[in-house]
């Protein structure tokens, strides 16, 4: 059977209502452990079946948004959502209150107990209007953004479409496309900052309603982060500003002399290397080919991972029309597979999704094992590490896909997660500024990040565009206005990431005993206990930044640049 097999039915929401609550019932009255159990089985079964629906519905909807059969299932997915959360949220309860909580806690470890607490403590019915109004206003933000035509080079371009013209290597084309990008924004600055102001609105207003002080601790406890604090987080912005941002800063000097460039603009960074980017050397089945090899020679497991991936269908890669766009990998709980989605454009990108969205894959494979479905998806910035960490530990191979150029790739790819922190930490303290003071005017929030910039990017030169010198950068990241307090994430994952990197270097085969425990642990603890497992240290702790940097600047310092 392969995934095209795999039979799709639409949920008979009444009876799987029903029977949902007479296994709850059965569950809460269960007069043995053994009872208890067998019934959770029973329930996991259920919700596995359910989730397997959902995500078959939007896999087939997403390779395929012409597929009416599909379209009008992701719509009905869609109206079911908040009925089976509402269901799942009751399970939860059981749970909690179950007289058997000491030997469930035995059995599937306390994390799970702490994953259900958050999930109930962020949630009441007196917010789910205010709920419904965050989503309304999210989606305002999307169709805003799609609706982007920007007229350049005598055709009409949408924002991705831009970056052809923003990286291209005439300089005047860079400056007139960033021009032309940021009058979009500008144009529509005011609709921007009004959707953002009601964002945060209705969030303060939800974190006042369930009893918090503002929307900071409840953006927290919606990302489930159990084992550090805003206090953490902080320290390690502070961390990265002293020691992190000096190196980045030194990484824009290099690629403005790489460039040939005295006075390096905005606009000149997107730019790297006079004679282009690194490309990989064959199409897509050539490079599935090549990264079957790769993870042959990486380890048993992740060649038989990766011949599963292929075998059973589940690598829906190239780009087609009707195709939505973008990249992902979810899992279908059911089959116990993972299913990796993306559209490949002929550049590095493609080698990104089959070692970033492979190790997000890897990691729910390595985890197939858990019973309850809450372990097999890590919080945010656990599951970066999983994938980020791919990316990391595969770079020796990049001579498969990238065969001549493939140092020039390392050195993009590690000069790219270094430039990435700055700006991973610019955005959160950002949100911090904003939801702890939500009634500044958006002239003001405007200020804030520009303030912030210079602190975390020294270096960089607006070449006197004014709107982009009143802070209006941010209005391009979707993660503000839709997903907030989910970024600094990435920034965490990559600077732990570094470190496994940094680890294999003195010693591959411990470090990839280590990948694969923090792959196999999946959800099943917290971020800081899980990376310490992999002897990955606390990224919170003074020091740790401080220390990876000095090991990043020796590596950047040998790399040569000039390929
Ligand atoms: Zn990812």
């Amino acid at each position: 059977m392969t995934f095209d097999d795999y039979l799709y039915t639409r949920l008979d929401i009444e009876k799987e209502e029903k029977e949902f609550l007479v296994l709850l019932e059965e569950f809460k009255g269960a007069k043995s452990f053994d009872i208890a159990y067998d019934l959770l089985s029973k329930i996991n079964e259920k919700t596995n079946d359910w989730q397997t629906s959902f995500q078959l519905a939007h896999i087939r909807n997403s390779r395929n948004i012409y597929n009416e059969f599909y379209a009008k299932e992701k719509e009905f997915v869609n109206d079911v959502s908040p009925r089976v959360t509402s269901l799942k949220n009751k399970y939860y309860k059981a749970l909690l209150a179950s007289k058997f909580r000491k030997e469930l806690e035995k059995e599937f470890g306390e994390h799970l107990f702490t994953l259900l607490e958050y999930s109930l403590k962020v949630f009441s019915d007196d917010v789910i209007d205010l709920l419904k109004e965050e989503n309304r206003l999210s989606n305002e933000y999307t169709k805003l953004k799609t609706s982007a035509k920007i007229l350049f080079d005598g055709k009409e371009n949408n924002l991705s479409q831009m970056s052809f013209y923003l990286e291209h290597e005439d300089r005047s084309i860079r400056k007139k496309a960033l021009i032309e990008w940021m009058k979009f924004f500008e144009e529509n600055e005011e609709e921007f900052d009004e959707i953002y102001d009601k964002l945060v609105h209705v969030r303060d207003a939800m974190a006042k309603k369930l009893g918090y002080e503002n929307f900071v601790q409840l953006g927290y406890d919606r990302m489930k982060r159990s084992d550090y604090t805003y206090k953490d987080v902080k320290v390690f912005r502070e961390e990265v500003q002293r020691y992190l941002v000096p190196l980045a800063t030194s990484l824009y000097q290099k690629q403005a002399e790489r460039i040939g460039i005295e006075d390096f603009k905005y606009y000149d960074e997107p730019f790297k290397f006079k004679n282009g980017n690194p490309l990989p050397k064959g199409n897509k089945e050539w490079m599935v080919q090549k990264a079957e090899k790769m993870y042959y020679d990486l380890s048993d497991e992740t060649g038989e991972f990766f011949s599963l991936m292929i075998e059973k269908d589940l690598l829906d890669l190239s780009a087609r029309k009707g195709k939505v766009g973008g990249g992902y990998c979810t899992y279908l709980s059911k089959f116990k597979e993972p299913f990796i989605f993306s559209n490949f454009n002929g550049t590095s990108y493609n080698a990104k999704v089959l070692t970033h969205e492979a190790g997000h894959a890897f990691q729910k494979y390595l985890s197939r094992a858990y019973k309850v479905f809450e372990y097999l998806v890590p919080t945010y910035e656990l599951a970066e590490v999983h994938s980020i960490g791919m990316e990391f530990l595969t770079r020796p191979f990049m001579e498969e896909f990238f065969e001549e150029d493939a140092d020039k790739y390392r050195f993009s790819h590690l000069d790219r997660s270094i430039k990435f922190i700055p700006y991973g930490t610019c955005v959160d303290e950002f949100q911090h500024f904003v939801y702890e003071n939500p009634d500044v005017t958006p002239k003001e929030r405007k200020a804030e990040w520009r303030r912030l910039e210079e602190k975390y990017f020294p270096h960089r030169d607006y070449d006197g565009m004014d709107f982009l010198l009143r802070g209006g950068l941010w209005f391009k990241q979707m993660h503000i206005f839709l997903k907030p307090f989910y970024y600094i994430d990435y920034a965490l994952a990559q600077l732990s990431a570094m470190q496994l990197w940094i680890q294999s270097k003195e010693d591959k085969k411990s470090t990839w005993n280590n990948y694969m425990k923090l792959c196999a642990i999946g959800g099943s603890k917290p971020f800081l206990e899980a990376i310490e497992s992999a002897n990955i240290k606390n990224p919170f702790k003074h020091g740790t930044v401080k220390e990876v940097v000095e090991h990043l600047t020796m590596y950047v310092d040998a790399l040569d640049d000039r390929i």
